[in-house]
């Protein structure tokens, strides 16, 4: 087959909607558009057995139970809802929440806002492979502690959590367990029972689903999980979350998870293959090229390498035609790098020179064959230009070397 540019390998930011789930959705577009909360006709009766079916498709991927979930606009409102909710609803209890320094942004500024509404959060740190240690969590948890928020699988590095340690020590305690489990739901196995977690948030577009939906899974006994709403109206969702439910989303979303358990063992293979397939045609054909995160408990479809004496958004500028994320974010003055990879450890100049390969379901051999030639050739390319590069190779060591600045 031909190899077609620009090729996507951001698929921890979005991934495509498969066709198989467009398909199942178009539908729900059309002459099945009633509303899932009109009691009184078919059309009404019709968008809600689609939704039922979605969340029994979604439920069961987690082994949890479809009535304990709760639809929202995605993982971001989902991470709020619980965090937030928790924390009003359990006020009385304790004003204490416990997560990690590497959660996503959607867990971190709802734990500032809490902050700021008066709770006291602890940010763990993680080791230099990016895993929090649930010891460190059993020694954070005081009498005040009403919430653990750690997540399964980070966006950047693709470390997996020990999340069922995690939980049974949470349990003990009687603390609340939530993990953002947007990057993991759908490719790695959990069990919400035996990983003794309490609620769960994942998203429909990092699994080949549509954007803008999600679910929050909330414990509906042993214990039961109770949440103060952040969004009044209707009481849909049994009043934790209301609004008209946006029912191809929905659909699309149970479409996307069914196909996931069917087709994961199989997907985690293939993509643990692409994966070290593209690893190895980097890190064979480069020096000083390093591999962020943990070797082993990692995403199958993720990579991320710091390439010594490149920036990386030179790196990316040289690879336009193939879709990546570097490990710095634009903020609107700067170049800030990844605060994942600095909490590792990783210098900054390692962390301004890092790229993250997100690879999924329709990516092919040929792309990442061409994506590791092209890194090679451009890599080689700019550390040519690059006078510390040179510097190194001749022995002299950097550190040493008095910088003067004018
Ligand atoms: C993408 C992502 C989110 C945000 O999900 P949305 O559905 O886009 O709001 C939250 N957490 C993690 C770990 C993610 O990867």
């Amino acid at each position: 087959m031909a190899l077609k540019l620009p090729i996507y390998m951001d698929n921890h930011a979005t991934t495509p909607v498969d066709p198989r789930v467009l398909e199942g959705m178009l539908p729900y577009f059309t002459h099945r558009f009633g509303n899932a909360a009109s009691r009184n006709h078919v059309f009404g009766w019709d968008a809600e057995e689609g939704v039922d079916r979605a969340r029994e498709q979604i439920a069961a991927l987690i082994n949890g139970d479809p009535k304990e979930m709760v639809f929202t606009s995605g993982a971001t409102e989902s991470d709020n809802l619980a965090l937030k909710g928790v924390a009003e609803m359990y006020r009385d209890k304790g004003d204490h929440i416990i997560t990690s320094v590497i959660e996503h942004k959607a867990v971190l500024d709802t734990c500032k806002r809490l902050e700021k509404w008066g709770c006291r959060v602890t940010y763990l740190p993680v080791d230099d492979m990016g895993l929090v240690h649930p010891d460190q969590v059993a020694e954070a948890i005081t009498d005040r502690t009403i919430l653990v928020s750690v997540m399964y699988a980070n966006n950047e590095i693709g470390t997996i959590q020990p999340i069922a340690e995690i939980g049974a020590l949470c349990h003990q305690q009687g603390v609340l367990f939530h993990t953002d489990a947007t990057q993991g739901f759908g490719k790695i196995p959990i069990d919400v029972h035996a990983m003794n977690i309490d609620l769960l948030s994942c998203s429909a577009h990092k699994i080949y689903g549509p954007k803008g939906v999600g679910a929050l899974w909330v414990r509906k006994r042993g214990p039961r999980v109770r949440l103060a709403p952040q969004m009044d109206g209707g009481g849909h969702e049994r009043g934790m979350r209301s609004g008209t439910l946006n029912v191809p989303g929905i659909v699309g979303f149970g479409k996307a998870a069914e196909l996931c358990g069917a087709e994961m063992e199989e997907e985690a293979r293939w993509l643990t293959y692409l994966r070290d397939r593209l690893r190895q045609g980097i890190m064979g054909q480069l020096d000083e090229v390093f591999l962020n995160g943990h070797p082993k408990k990692r995403l199958s479809g993720n990579l991320n390498l710091s390439f010594a004496y490149v920036e990386g958004e030179s790196l990316l500028m040289g690879l336009k035609d193939v879709a990546l994320s570097s490990g710095s974010a634009c903020t609107s003055a700067s170049l800030e790098p990844s605060y994942v990879l600095k909490a590792l450890g990783v210098g900054e100049d390692l962390a301004h020179s890092s790229i993250r390969y997100g690879l999924g379901r329709f990516n092919t051999e040929e792309e990442v064959d061409y994506a590791s030639k092209r890194t090679v050739e451009t890599v080689n390319r700019l550390r040519e230009m690059s006078p510390l590069y040179e510097l190194a190779k001749e022995g002299v060591d950097l550190k040493s070397v008095a910088w003067v600045v004018d």
